[in-house]
């Protein structure tokens, strides 16, 4: 079998061009959506991710600003700007990359930002409000991967799923969309006793670990749907998911490359999500 590739790239381009058309008529009616973006420090890739949502955000007609502090930013700082964010009406969402250096208290600033403005979902009461099944914001990678799951045409009610990888950001969130879809949930990480067997059993795997080809393709059940939402840069300087895509492409019936699977629908379901919140603050 050779599995149906899920473009994400071309996904992603249809969702933007639906969230600019929206934009536009939403300006129409005086509302242009606002996104604050959060940067600390000189990390590349955060600075990469934060270019790349800046970019996305302007191209769809989102107003996006820039917040760049050095790594010596106190916590106090940054709780100051969240605070002025909150009350300011022009923006809609805040997004305050990770990480944040060692000295600042990640969950402290996560707590701070306004729940309504939370575009990243990543605040206690979106994930609570995810949990009991009627989301508010959902984080824009779970978001993007559910997206993708739909494209695939898998049946999610009665699938038994397995995530891999249990952040707050990415695996909690994914395996409380997939329970709302009546799918059978197991989530699992680095304790986990035999993940080969787990996943062996998987009709829908969601990898989101970190660590380049940790699910083998010979894992995967035949027919199975694969979402690799792993970014991994390889010694050969190229980035690779968690799973070993080759040799899992063939025995999935659907699979998303890395890169141009997940990551490009993360950056849509961002807009996303900004929108939707600049049209509840109108509504
Ligand atoms: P975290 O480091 O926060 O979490 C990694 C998870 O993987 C942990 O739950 C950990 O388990 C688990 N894990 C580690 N080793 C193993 C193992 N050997 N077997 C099973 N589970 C294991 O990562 P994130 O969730 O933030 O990100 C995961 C990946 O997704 C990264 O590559 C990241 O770059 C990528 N990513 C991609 C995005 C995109 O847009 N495409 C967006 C966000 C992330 P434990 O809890 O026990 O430590």
């Amino acid at each position: 079998m050779s599995a149906r590739v899920l473009d994400g790239k071309a996904l992603a381009a249809r969702v933007r061009a639906e969230v600019a058309a929206q934009v536009t008529a939403l300006a129409a009616r005086g509302v242009v959506p606002g996104l604050a973006v959060v940067l600390v420090g000189d990390d590349p890739a955060s600075q990469i991710y934060v270019r790349n949502k800046g970019k996305a955000a302007v191209d769809a007609g989102i107003r996006a600003v820039d917040h760049h502090y050095p790594a010596s930013v106190t916590q106090a700082e940054l709780l100051d700007l969240v605070v002025r964010l909150n009350a300011d009406p022009s923006i809609h969402g805040i997004l305050v990359q990770l990480p944040l250096p060692a000295h600042v208290d990640a969950l402290a600033v996560q707590d701070a930002v306004a729940p309504t403005k939370d575009v990243d979902g990543f605040h206690p009461e979106n994930l609570g409000l995810l949990a009991q099944g009627r989301p508010r914001y959902i984080s824009a990678t779970p978001r993007g991967c559910m997206r993708l799951l739909r494209e695939s045409g898998a049946r999610l009610a009665g699938a038994h799923a397995v995530v891999v990888g249990r952040s707050n950001i990415v695996g909690k969130p994914m395996a409380m969309l997939l329970t709302n879809e009546s799918a059978t949930v197991e989530l699992c990480h680095s304790r986990t006793a035999d993940l080969a067997g787990e996943v062996a059993r998987a009709d829908v795997v969601v990898a989101a670990v970190g660590k380049a080809g940790l699910v083998r393709g010979a894992w995967i059940k035949p027919g199975a749907v694969v979402i690799d939402v792993g970014i991994n840069r390889g010694a050969d300087g190229k980035l690779h998911g968690d799973v070993d895509y080759a040799a899992a492409a063939e025995r999935a019936a659907a699979i998303t490359p890395v890169p141009g699977g997940v990551g490009p629908m993360t950056i849509a379901c961002l807009l996303e999500n900004t929108l939707e919140s600049a049209k509840r603050f109108v509504t």
